[in-house]
């Protein structure tokens, strides 16, 4: 359709190519997103029939659209009943957490308001936010030193950007901007780890050119704690020159923490990069109970953790805090004739990360720690310890279950037994019982492997869950265990 001219011979704008019926389709997807939320605590997590909702959404591109009012009622009616309740009170899958009421407004905020958070001239809100997003999470985690900061997808993505620094430092040990210049013709960069290291961490060194077969795992048993004497013998051994050192302050099938206060120690007498993984345990410092665990974690050169695990926020959210400022602008700034140049008095997060373009990610953040503050995150990651070791003493109770590892935090490691079953069965056994609880769908967590035994490894990271969610997760598993061979 075209614009014309008015009475006056002016030109109209020309009418748009979409039509806006903004109003029906938000008032459309808050109804259908509060009918969701309400059930939450009572769906099943994985409704039954799942598993196939998509394909009715399916077939070939529209040549003629349906318009926005249909479309969207028409995927809220398949993916409210197709998705798993994974931010409900009984998803102990993963670690994935659920999205406190204040960091849902506030993300349909960020999505109404289309904030690109890259840079302060585009957007002095997502910037200033983002800001005082990153200085309130580093105040809640106790990083008080001078740390640059910004939110990421997630704590792959953390890694990634926090390992580049440690790169850059790196290359800056031997004279060499390895940003400018590359990698080439330099030697091996050595990195350490326990065996606790989380498969992204590795990922990360793969991307980023150091490789992922460099990491060196220092094991004391097969728990995969980290020998520290090997660790010092190893830092002594390269007699100053630089290393990368990893710790895992949570590892994903028991909660392990590595002694990153002793490994501190060792990386600042030995020029080594200290960066410290805690992804969901890094919340292990916001309570006075549970805060020697991460005692040192300050002490790190780069720190990073996740927002969609224990901050509640929704997907995607994570965080990197490097404690060298100026370090990530040097990694990542991005430089044209319109783009904000390093003169540029404003924090520009565009700059500090791989991504340029950025949804703000803060307006959840800043929302969440708003509203509960200090004291409802203490309180929150209190409770779900508290769950952990409810469920710990539940385990050692039942004959039938044998706990696998200790539970510091949030995670509980353990398996179904029978008693006259080899391993091998007990394995067989474990996995299929596995299946059995994800097809039945009213509890939800997964197997792992753990010191070479099938084992399952429920996290509990939900605002929502409740004493009765986890004790239902032994209540199904003895069940369904009575049905199965
Ligand atoms: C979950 C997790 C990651 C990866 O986090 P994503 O948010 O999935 O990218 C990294 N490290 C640890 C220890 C984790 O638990």
């Amino acid at each position: 359709m075209v614009g014309g001219t008015d009475d006056q011979g002016a030109p109209v704008p020309t009418e748009r190519p979409l039509p806006d019926d903004s109003d029906a389709v938000l008032d459309l997807a808050a109804l259908r997103a509060r009918e969701y939320v309400a059930a939450l605590d009572t769906d099943r997590v994985r409704p039954a029939g799942v598993g196939n909702g998509a394909t009715s959404l399916g077939g070939p591109l529209p040549e003629v659209g349906e318009g926005a009012v249909k479309a969207v009622a028409r995927l809220a009616e398949t993916a409210t009943a197709a998705a798993v309740r994974a931010s409900g009170p009984r998803f102990f899958h993963f670690v994935t957490g659920g999205t406190t009421p204040a960091a849902l407004g506030a993300d349909w905020l960020a999505s109404a308001l289309d904030q690109n958070a890259a840079a302060w001239a585009g957007s002095p809100l997502g910037t200033e936010l983002e800001t005082v997003a990153v200085s309130w999470l580093a105040d809640l985690f106790g990083l008080t030193d001078q740390w640059d900061g910004l939110l990421t997808t997630g704590a792959t993505s953390a890694n990634l950007t926090a390992l580049a620094a440690a790169r850059r430092w790196w290359g800056q040990q031997h004279g060499v901007d390895v940003d400018l210049d590359g990698l080439t013709g330099l030697s091996q960069v050595p990195v350490f780890a326990s065996g606790h290291v989380h498969s992204s961490a590795v990922k990360a060194l793969g991307v980023l050119g150091i490789g992922r077969s460099t990491v060196r795992r220092l094991g004391e048993d097969d728990s995969g704690g980290l020998d520290l004497a090997e660790l010092r013998d190893r830092l002594a051994a390269l007699d100053g020159a630089p290393a990368i050192v990893l710790a895992t302050a949570g590892e994903v099938n028991t909660g392990a923490f590595d002694p990153v206060a002793r490994m501190a120690d060792l990386t600042e007498r030995h020029n080594a990069w200290l960066h410290v993984d805690g992804a969901f345990g890094l919340f292990a410092a916001v309570s006075p109970r549970t805060a020697h665990l991460v005692d040192g974690v300050d002490r790190a050169d780069s720190v990073i953790s996740d927002g969609h695990k224990w901050l509640n926020v929704p997907y995607d959210c994570g965080f990197a805090f490097v404690r060298h400022p100026g370090l990530l602008g040097s990694v990542f700034t991005n430089t044209g004739p319109y783009l904000p140049g390093a003169a540029d008095p404003h924090p520009n997060f565009g700059n500090l990360g791989p991504e340029n373009s950025r949804r703000s990610r803060a307006f959840a953040v800043w929302a969440t720690l708003a509203a509960y503050g200090r004291a409802g995150y203490r309180e929150l990651v209190e409770h779900h310890v508290g769950l952990a070791a409810r469920f710990a003493r539940r385990v050692e109770r039942e004959p039938d279950l044998e706990l696998l590892a200790e539970a510091p935090l949030n995670i509980v490691c353990f398996r179904h037994r029978r008693p006259g079953r080899t391993e091998r069965q007990l394995d067989e056994l474990n996995t299929r019982l596995g299946e059995a609880v994800l097809a039945d769908g009213r509890v939800y967590f997964g197997t792992t492997v753990h010191r070479g035994r099938v084992a399952f490894r429920p996290a509990i990271v939900n605002w929502r869950t409740t004493e009765a969610d986890v004790d239902l997760i032994a209540d199904v598993l003895l069940e369904i265990a009575d049905r199965i061979e």
